[in-house]
């Protein structure tokens, strides 16, 4: 068991500073005082072996350890080195490197170091002011520490809910994916029980959530928990500019872009704000985030960004697209209607099936389609697989091996480099705890009421291997989200949508194009209506791609709107 998991809570958790510069150790630890000291223990160290043995000094008397800083040149061991150490012996606690600037060889080694998970963060000499330089990055490794140790003392949603349930599952997702922090009970546990009878209900029909104002819902849908945290499950009107659908980067970028240029704007999203994104433990390649950002950072402040330039939300899905003159009509899930003068799609795309055996019945019972991220701090401890070859299967196995006991990436090529970077490629292969199995495909699922073994099967073994997998992730390519659109907007074979000028044929627009121009770039074979982000034919599956596109399209929006 982890240190951190046997953690003494009558201990302040530790801050620990490692640098040979005594002087410069004893100035952060001072500054940290200053801010940290009510709740934490800040200690400052000048030998890098001194702090291994401090480090596992912590393990013995349960501390638990909560941010290191290390500087990255020291004539004992490099600062890269204790904080493997510190991964080591506390997997949680954050990490950054204490760095006299960018120079070419601390940029070559610090970049090596985020590729490899050594580090999660750095920190410039001088770090004054330290209100803007040191206890930011400080606040952001201590939001990360306390999720992953479930600190939160405060929950604003506590659900009594069945562990392995699918239902369970679902919700877990939505809640976890809209960024709100949830705690989760059995009903048998004291605590779910103490909760279940405060709330005056006995348990019989699980879920059931209770908020921090006091409002209890039995068996509540997404949309219930989504009006309890305040997104309408209606509009407000009934003729918008534009109504958005989908908000993942793509409908999020859009919706604030054409919210902040004075169009009445609707986002409609049944799921989470952030798509995709949501489900990514860290977006290193996103401009602006030297760090990285969670997707789930990045879709809460997008979100808030674009209610606040008056976009309105809901929390409904698109079923269908009629157009009545120059109005476009979307039905809705719960069965009402929007109509709007233009509308911008940004469905995405939805997960591959893996298709073997056993698999469909367990899905939200061990087995998991993306959810790498929500899912990540259940697995800890135990094995788990994942299934797919591409960057989201290599991001998901380096996140998911801070918490399981071991991961396995199963894939049916002969190699992890063919679909995969090669920084994650080399961050899996110097993992202890990750390993490949190449040429091997999942050929069967099973367990009793939870995933408990994966069948295997290579083309060289005599036969099937059984082995044991608390969790599966399936990762194995996407499909476009369109169905709902049937006739109405014009797809390619695999059903992404056609825009612009890949809707001509030799000059000629698309049959029922009823305008004298040709399609704008973006605009679907139905005028008004445009298609952007992972839905869009030949677009760039990339969240910058995505961002980029959606504000791109609001310019053809305005193009579409002034004609009319
Ligand atoms: C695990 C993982 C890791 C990734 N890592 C990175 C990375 O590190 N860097 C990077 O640049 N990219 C990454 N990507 C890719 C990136 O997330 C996508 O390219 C990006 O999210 C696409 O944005 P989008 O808005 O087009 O679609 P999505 O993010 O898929 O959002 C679509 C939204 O539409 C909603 N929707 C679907 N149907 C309907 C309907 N009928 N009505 C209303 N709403 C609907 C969905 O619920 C969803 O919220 C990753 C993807 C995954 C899965």
């Amino acid at each position: 068991m982890s240190m951190d998991r046997a953690a003494d809570r009558t201990r302040k958790p530790a801050f620990l500073v490692v640098d040979d510069d005594q002087d410069t150790a004893e100035a952060l630890r001072s500054a940290l005082c200053r801010r940290f000291e009510a709740d934490y223990e800040v200690y400052a160290i000048s030998s890098a072996r001194a702090a291994v043995e401090l480090l596992e000094g912590f393990c013995a008397r349960h501390q638990p350890l909560a941010v290191v800083i290390a500087a990255l040149s020291m004539p004992e061991m490099t600062g890269v080195e204790v904080l493997v150490q510190v991964r080591r012996l506390h997997p949680d606690a954050g990490r950054a490197l204490l760095l006299e600037g960018f120079s070419r060889r601390e940029t070559e080694l610090v970049s090596q170091a985020m590729a490899m998970g050594r580090t999660d963060s750095w920190i410039f000499k001088p770090w004054e002011p330290a209100e803007r330089n040191l206890f930011p990055r400080v606040s952001e490794l201590l939001a990360d520490w306390v999720e992953a140790t479930g600190q939160p003392a405060f929950h604003p949603v506590r659900v009594v809910a069945d562990a392995g349930a699918p239902r369970t599952h679902e919700l877990r997702d939505m809640l976890v994916r809209n960024d709100v922090a949830a705690e989760f009970l059995a009903p048998d546990s004291p605590s779910g029980q103490a909760l279940l009878d405060a709330a005056g209900v006995d348990g019989s029909r699980l879920p059931v959530a209770v908020y921090w104002r006091g409002l209890v819902q039995v068996q509540p849908s997404l949309g219930d928990i989504a009006g309890a945290l305040g997104v309408p499950a209606r509009p407000s009107c009934d003729d918008y500019d534009v109504t958005i659908v989908g908000a993942g980067p793509a409908g999020l970028s859009a919706a604030l872009c054409s919210a902040s240029e004075g169009l009445h704007t609707l986002l409609l999203e049944p799921r989470s704000f952030g798509g995709q994104a949501g489900s990514t433990s860290l977006i290193r390649n996103y401009l602006g985030f030297p760090r990285g950002v969670t997707g789930r950072q990045l879709a809460s402040m997008a979100y808030d960004q674009c209610m606040l330039f008056g976009a309105e939300s809901v929390f409904d899905r698109a079923e269908r697209l009629d157009v009545r003159g120059d109005r476009l009509i979307l039905t809705l899930g719960n069965g009402g209607r929007v109509t709007s003068r233009s509308v911008v799609i940004s469905v995405g795309v939805d997960y591959r099936r893996l298709g073997a055996p056993g698999v469909e019945e367990l899905i939200g019972s061990g087995v998991f389609y993306g959810a790498a991220v929500s899912e990540a701090p259940a697995v800890r401890g135990h094995r788990v697989c994942i299934v797919g070859a591409g960057n989201s299967a290599g991001q998901a196995a380096v996140h998911l091996a801070k918490f399981a006991e071991h991961v396995t990436i199963v894939i049916r090529g002969p190699s992890l480099s063919a679909a995969m970077s090669d920084y994650l490629v080399k961050e899996i292969e110097a993992a202890p705890n990750i390993s490949v199995r190449l040429n091997t495909q999942v050929v069967a699922a099973g367990g009793d009421g939870h995933l408990e073994h994966l069948t295997l099967r290579t083309p060289e073994a005599p036969g099937p291997e059984q082995v044991d997998a608390a969790a599966l992730f399936i990762m194995i390519g996407a499909r476009p989200q369109t169905d709902w659109l049937a006739d109405t907007v014009q797809r390619d074979d695999l059903g992404f949508i056609l825009t612009g000028p890949d809707l001509m044929d030799g000059g000629t627009p698309p049959a029922g194009w009823t305008l004298a121009r040709p399609p704008l770039p973006m605009e679907t074979s139905v005028p008004g209506v445009f298609a952007v982000g992972d839905v869009r034919g030949g677009s760039t599956k990339r969240v910058a791609s995505a961002v980029g596109a959606g504000s791109i399209a609001i310019h053809f929006v305005h193009q579409f709107l002034a004609a009319r």
